[in-house]
């Protein structure tokens, strides 16, 4: 099946000419520079009176939700209850500059592929229908467009040769109706941008204490001794985070950081709403650094348990919660006879970390009685994902530190809703359970087929069995793995659909007949709409900015259009977008914890959903919590050849890029750089700004990443990190988590050869 646009070339992220500057990297996070670039990307793209306006209405109880990551917010916002880079998502969505009829009558689809993802999402709000024609956008009417979707998805021999795409950034109300349309047509083919984020920790967690989400809140953070920071950097990804770390420490809590790369945000915070902010070197945070090697983190962990162990043997009592773990778990034999099998040298090899350090750690754990391990990518987008959070779990187990405050698990989610949109049913895999409460509230019989996750459903494009994908926000092309292989899924469909506020790079990678619908962002004016951040909270977000234009529908309104073109009964649909009351009663009814949503949501910082680890229970199977055996995974290496982490820079949120510094690492004015330990490229001959390609090999096949610029770093030892998208196109579509078929994003064999 040719591939009729071209795909592959437009996928690919241009290569820059300018040189990268190299700096050395930061100790010190937020304080005054936060602030000041806050301030010049915010009044660049809203102008003065604008950004005092929009950010003063940023996760405030009557204002809208933050669109980037999901770390709550405290149950009394402060006046400016926003970070650096929820200043820029805030800036790049509430724009003044719309990209309309003009802007695409100048550029075909071949040479806005040319410019940079920066530069293409800088040009302004979406601001009317779109279809690509000749291969330029031009405007169609919503009716006509929507005419368009109803006539290929009417064309497909099973609705499961429809892919129904959400980002995390999709409200509660939205998400619900997506969920429902797509089950009405007939396919559970819902896959999300969690299944490339945290699907291993519901997963993970799931399986061993029977609930997919968080256990702690931000209360918990005050009464904690310890906390792990795991694979996370908070500092870029998470900002409020620090504030709430800095906290914890003024209650005596200690941290300890985990990673490969030493980060800033755990260095010292510099809090920009504080006078101490200014005037000292801010609050030291880690008390510890583990530079652990990448994909080390069951070797770390098992040396912990193993400290644990022994020191129970010696001391007899006292390290082990025995009460706790005789009542509430099972598999605690097994368990144990396999972490006193584990040597120290394969723990000491495979982790990176000596042995009387892992000892010391352990021994702060012994030290604790309530614990809270928090984590982010760098746990869940390895091939063995679900060994690294499940063995997080056993720790914990061990000292009996979840299910009471202060202590439990923390998965930070990266998109704002993407836990709310799994709440409401975004997922290809539904509870049968669900499927029944669904089915028995609005009169139909859902399919009961497992859909297409991310992975799969990248597949089935690539294989021509789904030939329509939609996508309700994000970015698909660029957050996906292999990237070659995923435009040239895209570029096999019939029709690619695209429901998104601002112009990405999957707009320019499409199928044969491509639609560009543009929707309200959450600071513009709509109905109330609802969000659940990491800690289980569901709050209310309410716009007040003018839309950017006449022409925008919000997400809700476009999901009942292209219901009830495709599938009739104009009136059932259009109701739901008419109140939004009306989709929460539907979700009230279907989805336990809801009840009295409509009320609850209004109330100031919403209401907490249930979770039964927080009241004591553990909803497994058999009502215990699980402990489970984990080998670890040695990732071994040719000569030439190093483990690949992609990461994020300090200017972007996902796949959004505000800007090419990345700050805290030293990096000025580029992206397409690779960080190299420095004994690595000393031994290569590898200098600061030298040119390399990347090269990984999967399966006999070799993917290219050219012309990165090298950046000699501290890293472990035959470690090495990139940007993604730009890396992405070295991440195999196969290489994923097992279980959880989340890419392996974290952990991938490259070689480095000099650029030609
Ligand atoms: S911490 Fe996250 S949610 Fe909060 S303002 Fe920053 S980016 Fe937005």
């Amino acid at each position: 099946m040719a591939d009729p646009t071209g795909h592959a070339e437009h996928a690919q992220v241009p290569i820059e000419d300018a040189p990268v500057k190299i700096d050395a990297p930061k100790t010190v996070a937020a304080g005054l520079p936060a602030v000041v670039e806050s301030a010049r990307q915010a009044v660049k793209e809203m102008g003065v009176a604008r950004t005092l306006r929009v950010l003063s209405d940023v996760n405030q109880h009557d204002g809208f939700d933050c669109t980037s990551c999901a770390w709550p917010d405290p149950s009394r916002p402060s006046v400016v209850e926003f970070c650096e880079n929820g200043a820029k998502a805030t800036a790049a969505a509430a724009t003044k500059k719309t990209a309309g009829p003009s802007f695409f009558d100048k550029w075909t689809i071949d040479e806005l592929a040319r410019q940079s993802d920066m530069w293409l999402g800088k040009q302004g709000r979406l601001s009317t229908p779109l279809i690509l024609r000749d291969r330029r956008y031009q405007p169609i009417s919503w009716e006509a467009a929507f005419t368009v979707v109803a006539d290929h998805l009417h064309a497909l021999k099973s609705p499961d040769e429809a892919v129904f795409y959400t980002s995390g950034r999709t409200s509660n109300e939205a998400a619900f109706l997506y969920q429902l349309f797509a089950r009405r047509f007939g396919t559970n083919n819902l896959p999300d941008c969690s299944n490339m984020c945290h699907e291993s920790s519901g997963m993970g967690l799931s399986e061993v204490i029977g609930v997919g989400k968080g256990t702690v809140t931000l209360e918990d953070f005050e009464h904690t001794e310890l906390i792990f920071i795991v694979g996370q950097n908070p500092g870029t990804n998470h900002p409020r985070m620090l504030s709430t770390l800095e906290t914890a420490k003024k209650h005596g809590a200690r941290i300890v950081h985990v990673n490969p790369l030493r980060e800033a945000g755990l260095g010292r915070f510099k809090h920009p709403q504080k006078m101490r902010g200014y005037l000292g070197t801010g609050t030291p945070l880690a008390d510890v650094f583990l530079q652990v090697r990448i994909n080390g983190d069951v070797a770390l962990l098992k040396g912990f348990m193993k400290h644990l162990l022994s020191e129970e043997a010696r001391r007899g009592v006292g390290v082990l919660a025995r009460e706790f773990i005789e009542k509430n778990t099972v598999g605690f034999a097994a368990f144990k006879r396999d972490i006193e099998r584990e040597s120290w040298d394969v723990i000491e090899r495979e982790s990176g970390i000596k042995a009387h350090t892992i000892r010391h750690v352990a021994d702060m754990v012994i030290a604790s009685e309530r614990i809270i391990v928090c984590w982010a990518m760098g746990l869940t987008q390895h091939v063995n994902a679900i060994g690294n959070i499940q063995s997080i779990v056993n720790l914990l187990l061990l000292r009996g530190s979840i299910g009471k405050p202060g202590a439990g698990v923390c998965p930070v989610r990266g998109h704002s809703n993407v836990q709310g949109d799994r709440t409401v049913g975004i997922t290809p895999r539904p509870k049968a359970v669900f499927l029944d409460r669904l089915g028995a509230h609005f009169d139909f019989e859902p399919p009961r087929r497992t859909g297409y996750d991310t992975v799969e459903a990248i597949r089935a494009m690539h294989q021509g069995k789904a030939r329509v994908f939609i996508a309700l926000g994000g970015n698909f092309l660029s957050a996906a793995p292999d990237t070659t292989y995923t435009a040239e899924a895209l570029g096999r469909c019939s029709l690619t659909v695209q429901i998104s506020t601002k112009l990405n790079r999957s707009h320019l990678v499409c199928g044969r007949t491509a639609l560009i619908l543009p929707c309200l962002t959450r600071m513009e004016r709509d109905q109330t709409v609802s969000v659940e951040n990491s800690m289980g909270i569901v709050h209310a977000s309410r716009g007040r900015l003018a839309p950017a234009s006449d022409k925008l529908k919000s997400e809700p309104a476009i999901v009942v259009s292209i219901a009830s073109a495709t599938l009739g009964d104009e009136a059932f649909w259009h109701g739901f977008a008419t109140d939004y009351d009306t989709i929460r009663d539907g979700i009230e009814a279907v989805i336990p914890g809801f009840d009295d949503y409509n009320e609850r949501v209004r109330r100031p910082g919403g209401f907490v959903l249930p979770n039964a680890v927080r009241e004591g229970r553990f909803d497994t199977l058999d009502g215990k919590a699980r402990f489970t055996v984990h080998p670890i995974e040695p990732s071994p290496l040719a000569d030439n050849e190093f483990l690949m982490m992609t990461v994020r820079s300090h200017d972007q949120f996902n796949t959004t890029i505000y800007g090419l510094d990345d700050r805290y690492r030293g990096i000025r004015g580029g992206r397409r750089v690779v960080f190299v330990c420095h004994q690595d490229a000393e031994e290569a001959g590898l200098r600061a700004g030298d040119r390399v390609d990347l090269v990984s090999r999967y399966g006999g096949q070799l993917r290219t990443a050219p012309q990165f610029t090298v950046v000699p770093y501290d890293l472990p030892r035959r470690s090495v990190a990139t940007y993604f998208p730009e890396a992405n196109v070295l991440v195999p579509v196969s290489h994923t988590a097992r279980m959880s078929n989340t890419p392996a994003s974290k952990s991938i064999v490259v070689s480095i050869h000099r650029s030609a």
